[in-house]
């Protein structure tokens, strides 16, 4: 069948697309806890939602745990980009443990906001996926006050203490249209509502998704990069599907499955912002291999972003 297709496949990179500085900054602290402390360093749960970074990480000497509880007294704990509970602050200050925290600043920022809502008395509709971590992390701000809503559908039959005092958030890797039209409702329900003056969900997952529509438009295939727990890699490839084009997500080139790239004539690439960028130059590679390719550079955004690191690895 390969050889019939002797027409060039083009191959449309979207931009912006990988690495994101929230989870560039994460990684880098691993990186740098490991060269100044030594192996082993503990980190709380995935770094970031990658099994290539994490198998990566894994192999230079990181030890990824569940709890807190598995990490040794008095060890270096890190703490993943999606954020947490104070309770596992807590728990890790009990252990005496060193702690490096690695949540992204747009991730705190969120949790900043739910902590001055509850301040105030307000309850807090936590719009997100009620089993995510960050959201997990998020609503141990403040347990009582919180309350999560997935969708428009649970948006328009939501129970609260008072009406009047209520104040919204979101989750950061949310599908930009879903959660917008999410929030409208909210705000039609309660006419008080009060909510962050720019919303939650961070550049990086809008960007991406503008980027992925984009080449959505003009291939027939989209190949997303990333891991299936990464929540806003899920919604690259829906954002995909939404535009109308069959979209796939996978960990890398090894998991693409030659059927689905049968006349495929235009494929879009794009890359969640956990997914390393060499996967998508992995990707062009193997599918260069199959037969002549052109490949273009979509998307004119650029992104400057860039956090400063934890002061533990930071200062000299
Ligand atoms: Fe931070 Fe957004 Fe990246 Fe998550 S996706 S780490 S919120 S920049």
């Amino acid at each position: 069948a390969w050889s019939a297709a002797t027409a060039e496949r083009e191959l449309l990179l979207a931009g912006p697309r990988s690495f994101c500085a929230g989870v560039e900054r994460a990684i880098e602290t691993v990186e740098r806890a490991l060269d100044r402390f030594g192996a082993p360093v503990y980190v709380r749960r995935q770094i970031v939602h990658n099994r290539h970074v994490v198998q990566d990480l894994e192999r230079r000497g990181a030890v990824f745990v569940e709890e807190v509880d598995a990490v040794p007294d008095g060890s270096l704990l890190v703490l993943a980009a999606h954020g947490v509970a104070p309770a596992v602050r807590a728990q890790a200050a009990e252990r005496h443990l060193r702690v490096i925290d690695a949540t992204c600043p747009l991730v705190a920022k969120v949790h900043h906001e739910v902590r001055r809502y509850a301040a105030r008395d307000r309850t807090v509709i936590l719009i997100g996926h009620p089993d995510h971590e960050e959201v997990v992390g998020t609503m141990g701000e403040a347990p009582d006050h919180v309350i999560v809503v997935a969708g428009p559908t649970e948006a328009e039959t939501v129970q609260v203490p008072d009406p009047t005092k209520v104040g919204y958030a979101m989750q950061t890797t949310l599908a930009v249209e879903e959660a917008t039209e999410t929030a409208a409702v909210l705000r039609r329900r309660f006419p008080t509502l009060t909510g962050p003056r720019r919303d939650d969900i961070c550049y990086a997952t809008s960007n991406r998704q503008a980027g992925v529509r984009e080449i959505a438009e003009q291939s027939d295939l989209v190949i997303v990069l990333g891991s299936q727990n990464s929540s806003n890699s899920r919604r690259l490839a829906e954002v995909a599907e939404a535009a109308g084009t069959p979209a796939v997500l996978v960990d890398d080139a090894s998991e693409v499955e030659l059927d689905r790239l049968a006349g495929a004539r235009r494929i879009g690439i794009t890359a969640g912002a956990s997914a390393p960028p060499a996967l998508v130059d992995e990707l062009v590679r193997c599918l260069s291999g199959l037969g002549p390719v052109s490949v273009t550079e979509n998307g004119t955004l650029t992104e400057d972003v860039r956090f400063a690191l934890p002061k533990e690895v930071s200062q000299p």
